[in-house]
């Protein structure tokens, strides 16, 4: 099943420095720079953006090329 997390919440960039590791929390999401897909930073269903870059299950995100992906605070409409 596919949900539009852009419906839901509004997307805030978070200032991130690119040598850490991307911060995590229930209110925090991974934006796919290639897709524009968001994804859960702790997702407990399966997810996944539509290019294969983020894929999420069991609280945790795989992601394949750090270099497309935006952390973002999501905060409910
Ligand atoms: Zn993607």
């Amino acid at each position: 099943m596919k949900i539009d997390l852009r419906k839901i919440y509004r997307f805030e960039a978070i200032s991130h420095p690119t040598d850490t590791p991307l911060p995590t929390g229930g209110d925090i999401y991974y934006e796919c720079t290639e897709c524009t897909h968001v994804v859960s930073s702790v997702p407990h269903i399966v997810s996944r953006c539509e290019c294969g870059n983020l894929e999420g299950k069991q609280g945790k995100v795989e992601i394949k090329d750090a270099a497309k992906v935006k952390p973002v605070r999501g905060k409910l409409k």
